[in-house]
């Protein structure tokens, strides 16, 4: 972890929510929502398939626009924000099972194309990001290694290495725990616990587990039956089985 760190303000709010409303046809799939994120921070989404985490989280990128309400990304109308490389995100693990024959480093150097367009090649800078985020991830001795032949809790590292490269100060993860077990899951709240302590970023987790990263969380919400509504660490762990 030696590449030089940028200079983080934990506490600023990153993103919210303020009295959202949204269907899809005349049904609203969320109402009146209003929550908000702040940097150094991890709020854990939890709730059932189909309950309106990802569609929360759409309208957060301004992916989804309200019926009614408003969302500020990085204190800006979310719908006039340009800056992408301050937002990183991690889809469902289901694409890192690509037949290519992709390796860790190649992977996570992809998460750079945004940035780099087609011709121009990575500075010092970039390849100094890139071993810092593989080393955060705790990827550094797999750079060589297939990503197809990772294990679940390796590949989501490997994903979340990628989406880190730009040095976002937002971090999105869509179901990071799917397929990953106990011992990969401890390695992987590792990392993050560093990258939300340590660095400050600001960190969604979305999974329809309760297990999730709620007990790395400093809040837990769960979308039910179109509202958010707040629920004590202590009650999801009471419902661990
Ligand atoms: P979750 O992420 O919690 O599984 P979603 O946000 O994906 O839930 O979905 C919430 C609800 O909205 C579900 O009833 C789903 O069927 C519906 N929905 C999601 N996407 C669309 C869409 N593009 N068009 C119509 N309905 C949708």
């Amino acid at each position: 972890m030696s590449a030089p760190e940028p200079q983080r303000r934990v506490g600023q709010t990153i993103l919210e929510w303020d009295h959202v409303t949204f269907g899809y046809g005349r049904t609203p799939v969320l109402r009146d929502v209003t929550l908000q994120l702040t940097s150094g921070e991890l709020l854990a989404v939890v709730g059932p398939n189909g309950s309106g985490k990802t569609t929360l989280v759409k309208l957060g990128l301004g992916l989804l626009h309200p019926t009614s309400g408003s969302v500020r990304l990085f204190g800006q109308p979310v719908e006039r924000f340009r800056d992408w490389g301050r937002v990183g995100y991690v889809p469902q693990r289901a694409g890192a099972d690509s037949p290519l024959p992709l390796s860790v480093l190649e992977v996570v150097r992809s998460g750079l194309a945004g940035h780099l367009g087609l011709v121009r090649r990575p500075t010092a800078a970039d390849r100094q990001r890139i071993e810092h985020v593989l080393e955060v991830m705790g990827i550094a001795e797999l750079r060589t290694a297939p990503v197809s032949q990772l294990s679940g809790g390796q590949q989501q590292r490997a994903l979340i290495a990628r989406a880190l490269v730009t040095a976002p100060q937002l971090l999105v993860l869509d179901e990071p725990t799917t397929g990953v077990d106990a011992a990969a899951r401890a390695a992987l709240r590792q990392s993050l616990e560093h990258l939300i302590r340590v660095e400050g970023v600001g960190v969604i987790s979305i999974s329809h587990d309760p297990e999730g990263f709620a007990d790395l969380a400093d809040r837990v919400v769960e979308v039910r039956a179109g509202r958010v509504v707040a629920r004590d660490r202590a009650d999801v762990e009471v419902r661990r089985p």
